[in-house]
């Protein structure tokens, strides 16, 4: 079973002006198919073959295959960071909003960290919202780092790497993160993996 590419869940112009249409076509059809597809050619005849996502990147990882954590893992951010994003924002259910005040003291103070530590992300990356033991934090990876297989349960994830932002937004990072994080922040499906067993997974 390969892994597959899902559909993205909403239309291409569900996200603008934050997010254009060009913009979800290329770095969905593209960069993220790109991922897939190169996942799929490393591991097919391999005894990952039949793996799932997440096996797949514990396995590159604990083997020291660069490339190929590299392109499972970004397979695995890119469907998260789609998950992690709606047309219209959502807001937090009780239970979050209990974790997000415990943490944080408002959902203001935790936006505009998010905002703060994507924009001071130096290149490539991804601003998460995570959970362990409950407690909420905002965390950062470099490049293709992921919370996948963490500990750490991710909630939320925005993409810091340019081919997110740089047709919308040129150079303008903090745009596209506060356009994002005030617009479209999908907190339904952070509620949805703060109250689910384990880690959100890769769908088959
Ligand atoms: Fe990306």
């Amino acid at each position: 079973m390969a892994i597959t590419l899902p559909p993205l869940p909403y239309d291409d112009t569900a996200l603008e002006p934050t997010i254009s249409a060009t913009t979800l076509q290329t770095h969905h059809g593209k960069h993220h198919k790109a991922y897939v597809d190169k996942t799929n050619a490393a591991t097919e005849g391999t005894d990952l073959a039949d793996a799932s996502l997440e096996e797949i990147i514990a396995a590159a990882e604990a083997k020291g295959d660069k490339g190929l954590f590299n392109n499972s893992a970004q397979s695995w951010n890119h469907a998260f960071y789609w998950n992690s994003m709606t047309a219209d924002k959502t807001a937090p259910n009780s239970e979050i909003a209990a974790a997000i005040d415990a943490a944080y003291g408002s959902l203001d103070k935790l936006e505009a960290e998010l905002a703060a530590q994507g924009a001071a992300h130096f290149a490539s990356g991804w601003v998460w919202l995570v959970a362990k033991d409950g407690k909420l934090a905002v965390e950062q990876t470099h490049d293709a780092a992921t919370f996948a297989n963490s500990d750490s349960k991710p909630l939320l994830v925005i993409d810091l790497w340019e081919h997110a932002y740089y047709l919308d937004h040129k150079n303008l990072r903090p745009d596209y993160l506060k356009a994002v994080i005030e617009k479209h922040l999908n907190w339904d499906f952070a509620a949805d993996n703060l109250a689910r067993e384990g880690n959100w997974t890769y769908p088959a």
